[in-house]
């Protein structure tokens, strides 16, 4: 489309924490608000700490599609990074718990 592309950023995160990561992930289905099991967990299970809302498992979590979800990204997104690692264009970012560090780890990757 006429545009250069310089670099190409890989966040990496083992397939195994992503599944921990999003099978543990529930959002409140009346405000939209986001928690986790382990990391963001509400005071009272089940129960969004915002507005008293039932939280849930979004279809997108759940264990067999992220496995899914899983699979089509090492079948038809993985095989970019060669293409893009030969052209020396790849830098790889450890992906943080914390949204936050892991922007301060690519914008150093993006500028280095
Ligand atoms: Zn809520």
């Amino acid at each position: 489309m006429g545009v250069t592309i310089d670099k190409v950023v890989e966040i990496y995160v083992a397939d195994e924490k992503i599944q921990q990561r999003l099978s543990g992930r529930r959002v409140c289905e009346v405000c939209g608000n986001s928690y986790h099991v382990d990391f963001k967990p509400t005071k009272v299970e089940g129960v969004c700490d915002g507005c008293g809302g039932k939280t849930v498992i979004r279809k997108d979590d759940e264990p067999a599609t992220v496995l899914d979800r899983l699979k089509t990204y090492h079948e038809k997104t993985a095989p970019l990074k060669d293409y893009y690692a030969k052209q020396g264009k790849l830098v790889t970012v450890e992906g943080q718990e914390e949204v936050s560090e892991t922007s301060k780890l690519t914008l150093k990757a993006i500028e280095g």
